[in-house]
């Protein structure tokens, strides 16, 4: 199959694109402006392949992207590309709505224009998969789930954009018949995550031996999933979701953010047993505005529509995680470079 998938140089769009070309031999076209947050060095392992394509362009960029569907005729869309991290939406809405809402767009059309030229056979295998977050439902009251009913009412600029995202995914369908499907996925957390985020960076901190700066009370609570497990959910959604559903993938792991610390710390007493306990380097800070207090998934529907479960154990695939972030420097540490410390976005106190 020739899939398309934008935002392939990111976290999850590059442990994506390595499931279908390595693990399932697809042809795919990783889509990409390589923004702050790509790093083409995660699709290296496929450089000499030639199921894989990289493109650099900007899908807000409505010739690019049609030039991009004309040259490689896709049997499939995969939507990943997006300004992902929340608290650079609160400091620059704008990019925001840039590229999830208008790039989203830009993307619908181009797959429409394509699909509509298509013979029925292939119109009828083609899909749009839109790939999004959890965050469009808001906070959660203490032992609630979301399920695929849950009401959108996002909070922050990038949930905001995220979710008109998705109702413009969903428009389409509904207005021109696209064969969409929509994800909302919670937390990831995995190889190759940017250092801006709450895992890999405190990852890096305690590597370090900086501070390990935790949000309010730290007791704000997130669903974690293993991003090969989210990979895995998204294709077993393409090849057998239901055109115009939306289905929620989650890693049935709920924990608050000051246990995933403490395990992240007892991951690396464990694997760098000599000093003081990891533990000392936690530290509170002020927290973020609007910070969500709960997002849980019920990923039942997706379990019981597409086959899909999640596989790996929290505690246990954090660890790996942890592992592989000690045997990737190279990865890493351009990227580093004392640049995403967390200083820049008031994260890390200085000492
Ligand atoms: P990421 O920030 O790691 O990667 C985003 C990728 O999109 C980067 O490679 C970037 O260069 C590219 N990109 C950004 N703007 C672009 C543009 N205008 N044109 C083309 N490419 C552009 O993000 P991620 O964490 O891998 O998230 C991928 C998708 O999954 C996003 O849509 C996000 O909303 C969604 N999601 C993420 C999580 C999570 O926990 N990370 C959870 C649920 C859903």
């Amino acid at each position: 199959m020739r899939i398309l998938v934008t935002g392939g140089c990111g976290f999850i769009g590059s442990a994506l694109v390595l499931h279908l070309v390595r693990d399932l031999g697809h042809d795919v076209l990783t889509l990409d402006a390589l923004t702050y947050a790509a790093n083409p060095v995660s699709l290296d392992s496929l450089a000499e392949d030639s199921r894989h394509r990289l493109v650099e362009a900007d899908i807000c960029d409505a010739d690019a992207v049609r030039a991009a569907f004309a040259d490689f005729a896709p049997e499939a869309v995969m939507h990943l590309a997006a300004e992902s991290h929340v608290d650079r939406s609160i400091t620059d809405p704008g990019a925001f709505i840039q590229t999830n809402v208008i790039g989203t767009q830009v993307m619908l059309d181009a797959a429409r224009g394509h699909y509509e030229a298509l013979p029925a056979e292939a119109k009828a295998r083609f899909r749009f998969l839109h790939v999004s977050t959890d965050e469009v439902y808001g906070s959660l009251p203490p032992d609630a789930f979301f399920t695929e009913g849950s009401r959108y009412d996002p909070r922050s600029p990038y949930s905001a954009s995220k979710a008109a995202s998705d109702h413009l995914a969903r428009a389409w369908h509904e207005t021109y018949g696209l064969p969409v499907l929509v994800t909302n996925c919670s937390n990831n957390y995995g190889p190759r995550h940017f250092p801006e985020k709450l895992i890999p960076l405190m990852i890096l901190n305690a590597l370090e031996g900086r501070k390990l700066p935790v949000y309010g009370d730290g007791l704000n609570e997130r669903d974690w999933i293993h991003v090969e497990d989210h990979a895995r959910g998204l294709v077993a959604v393409l090849e057998r979701g239901r055109v115009g559903e939306t289905y929620l993938l989650g890693g049935r792991a709920v924990r608050n953010n000051l246990a995933v610390v403490k395990a992240l710390c007892a991951a690396f007493d464990r694997l760098r047993p000599e000093g003081a306990p990891h533990e000392n380097l936690i530290s509170f800070v002020a927290d973020r505005p609007g910070h969500d207090r709960r997002y849980a998934i019920d990923p039942s529907k997706a379990q019981a529509e597409v086959g899909w479960a999640p596989s790996k154990t929290f505690e246990q695939a954090l660890e790996e995680t942890v592992r592989w972030y000690l045997d990737n420097e190279a990865w890493w540490r351009p990227i580093r470079e004392g640049r995403y410390t967390g200083e820049r976005l008031g994260l890390a106190p200085s000492e």
